[in-house]
Formats: C-alpha cells, structure tokens, sequence
C-alpha cells in the first residue's frame, strides 16, 4: 500500500494528537504535532524575556527565530515523538498554561508561520506522515489524501486538556483552562495568517461520543476505502 499523507486539523484539545499518534504507530507513519513547534517558539520568548506580562515586541520574537533549532525524536517508552527545543527536550514545558496562554498570539506572527511550514513540509515530503495542527489540510499539505477536521463539545475538551495537566502535576482550574481554550480557538479561528478552517475536502470527526478506539477504527476504515479507491 503506498503511503499517503493524512493532515489532521481542529479545535483545542479535540484530541487531535492522540487519535494522529495512534495513526501513526498504526500504520508505521511519522507523527509530528505542529503545534509543539509553535509552543516552543513561545516558550522560548518567555524563557528570554521576550514576552513580558503577556505582551511582546513581534521584531523580538522575529530576530529570536534564528536562535531556535528545533528537532523531534521518538521515544520508544512513551511511544511517542518528543519535542527538542536546542537539544533540550521540553516535552513537558511546552503544555504550561504560560505557554498556552500566549502561543496563538506568538503563532499569528508571519514569519513564525513560514519558519515553522518550512520544516512541516520537509518533515512530510515523502508522505507517510500524520501531522495535527490548524492548518495542515489548508495549507501545509493542501494535497493530503486524507484530510480530518475535529471538533467536540467544549466542555468535553476542557475536561481532556484539565486531566493531561493534572497527569503531568499541573493544577489549574477547569473554568480557567476553558476560558484559554475558547480564547485560543477565538484566535487561531480570526487570525489573518492561515486562520483554522475547515478543508473544503476534508471529512468532519466529531468524538463527543467517542472513545479513543472507535475514533481509529472509523478513520483506519476511511483510510483503507481511500486507498482501494485509488489503488
Ligand atoms: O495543538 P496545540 O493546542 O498544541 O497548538 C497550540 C497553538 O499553536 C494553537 O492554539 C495555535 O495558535 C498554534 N498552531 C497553529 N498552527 C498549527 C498548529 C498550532 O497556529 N498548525
């Protein structure tokens, strides 16, 4: 079966990374979630004092582009691709509620976003890859042989994303972590640089009701229908 690029875009905590990475170990495919690029980034200027009291200069946050290397490594134990900001891996700073808190402000910034498409269309240039984010089918990988647009009922998202940061020890509260979440989707949904939209092709996932499984059993299903079809 030859292999085909599936971009996945979506809401805040839709769970979009966890359906991509189940794909991904699923089909032998690289997972790489965009929007861990993005948190780096702003991650960076808050560790430099580039965003001070949720303000910043965009001139900063361009000139501090050139000091940021970014690489990405499977581990084999949490089976899952972790992020590397300058060989350090900041896999558990990137979900702070800081970070969360100012990265849709820090990825609206153009030249953040052609930084960071430079490296997600590299990464995925010989397909076989499952990238989550707000505008992979959109933008990044216009041509994806499949493309997903998730949603879920808002409270529903805010209880996924207030239980991954009590797992990791983060204690915030439930009305905060979703008032951040509507205000993120409010931002990435009316930014002017490739705001989140829905793919004119792709297919809608609403997992309200779903478990984990029956969302990867549906998808492996249209992935397998696409490929018939195309083979
Ligand atoms: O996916 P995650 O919630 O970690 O993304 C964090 C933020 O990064 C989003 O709220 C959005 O502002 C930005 N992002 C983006 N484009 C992407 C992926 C993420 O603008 N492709």
């Amino acid at each position: 079966m030859s292999k085909i690029t599936i971009a996945i875009d979506g809401y805040s905590s839709c769970g979009k990374s966890t359906l991509a990475k189940a794909l991904a170990a699923k089909l032998g495919y690289a997972y790489v979630d965009s929007g861990a690029m993005y948190r780096s980034v702003t991650l960076y200027a808050l560790r430099h004092g580039i965003i001070k009291d949720h303000g910043f200069l965009e001139d900063e946050i361009i000139k501090c582009l050139n000091d940021i290397n970014l690489a990405f490594q499977f581990n084999p134990n949490t089976k899952s691709s972790e992020t590397f900001l300058n060989s350090e891996n900041v896999e558990k700073e990137l979900r702070q509620m800081i970070v969360s808190e100012n990265v849709s402000k820090v990825s609206a910034i153009k030249a953040v976003r052609t930084k960071m498409i430079l490296i997600q269309r590299e990464l995925g240039k010989n397909k076989g890859i499952v990238m989550d984010g707000r505008d992979i089918g959109t933008n990044v990988f216009p041509d994806a042989e499949l493309k997903l647009f998730m949603t879920a009922d808002p409270d529903i998202r805010t209880q996924r994303r207030y239980d991954e940061l009590l797992s990791k020890g983060q204690h915030t509260a439930f009305l905060e972590v979703k008032k951040n979440l509507l205000e993120r989707d409010y931002e990435d949904t009316h930014r002017k640089e490739n705001p989140l939209t829905q793919a004119q092709d792709a297919i809608v996932l609403d997992n309200s009701e779903l478990s984990r499984e029956q969302q990867l059993e549906y998808v492996l299903k249209l992935i397998t229908d696409l490929t018939l079809s195309v083979n």
